[in-house]
């Protein structure tokens, strides 16, 4: 596995791929690797010839200062991990190399409805800096297939929607949640929680479990409200709690006429963010 710093290595050394007509992966992270990360690299050199992931943790996607200082950090534990994953090489850079200066990196695209909602609404600016670093490094990286999580749905259509309208030859994977033994989806920002807290966490994918069952019995607000009553546990904060159409990602009126449907949600558990979902048509 190679690591490369520098925007110059990196291509030089994914020419050798590129001129043999290889196929290159590219698997974009904020680090402090879990298995979520991991199951996105295996899928990457299950159908591609060249895994390349990296390592940034994108100040510009921040809307909260303390938020990015308490981000978790384990570059040694990440390298670790990618070498025994197979990965083939690992983009590691500094703020500096992605966004130098003088360099005009802001993405002028209109995301319309897509990036109002949830996380559009609870962190002003999110998506504006997701699409500013996943450009940037689709620019630098050239993948033919870019994976990402479906843990981040929102983030998932918003990337999609950015290769489309700029035309990028870049095809957009999803791949699904991990979870742990006890339902929590797999987050870096986990490991800010207590034991205790990752029990109580729990209750968000429980209460994602229960809205399926829930769902056409329930007209949809009546169910976001009773997932949201649900939610309310000690220890436990929820934001939003919204069934939307998994295209558009607009509130759904009925089960019939989506022809995709998510539940997506947003919880503290005590200081710390939390987002999970649940693709339910
Ligand atoms: P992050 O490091 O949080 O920016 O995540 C990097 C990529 O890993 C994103 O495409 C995430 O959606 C994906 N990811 C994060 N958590 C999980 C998970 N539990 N299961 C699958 N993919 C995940």
């Amino acid at each position: 596995m190679y690591l490369f710093k520098k925007i110059s290595g990196l291509r030089q050394f994914l020419e050798s791929y590129r001129s043999k007509n290889r196929a290159i992966g590219f698997v974009p992270t904020m680090g402090a690797l879990h298995k979520g990360h991991l199951s996105l690299i295996e899928q990457s050199l299950a159908s591609t010839q060249c895994t390349v992931g990296s390592i940034f943790v994108n100040p510009t996607q921040f809307n909260e200062a303390a938020d990015l200082e308490k981000y978790p950090r384990a570059p040694a534990q990440d390298l670790a991990m990618l070498y025994k994953a197979g990965c083939h090489a690992v983009f590691m850079p500094s703020p500096e190399e992605v966004y130098p200066q003088g360099l005009d990196t802001s993405v002028a695209l209109d995301f319309g409805a897509l990036s109002k909602p949830m996380e559009g609404k609870f962190r002003p600016g999110h998506f504006d800096g997701v699409a500013q670093v996943v450009k940037r490094l689709l620019d630098i990286v050239e993948p033919d297939k870019l994976f990402m999580g479906q843990k981040d749905y929102q983030q998932y259509l918003i990337v999609r929607h950015m290769a489309q309208a700029l035309s990028l030859p870049t095809e957009v994977v999803v791949c699904p949640i991990v979870r742990e033994k006890n339902g929590l989806a797999m987050s870096s920002r986990n490991e800010r929680l207590s034991p205790e807290q990752r029990e109580q966490a729990a209750a968000l994918y429980q209460t994602l479990q229960q809205v399926e069952k829930w769902m056409g019995k329930h007209p949809p607000r009546e169910v976001e409200q009773k997932a949201l009553q649900a939610l309310q546990q000690p220890g436990l904060e929820p934001e939003y709690f919204q069934l939307v159409d998994g295209q558009a990602l607009q509130p759904v009126s009925d089960y019939e006429s989506p022809t995709s449907i998510v539940a997506c949600a947003a919880i503290w558990v005590g200081g710390v963010r939390l987002i999970d979902n649940m693709i339910l048509k």
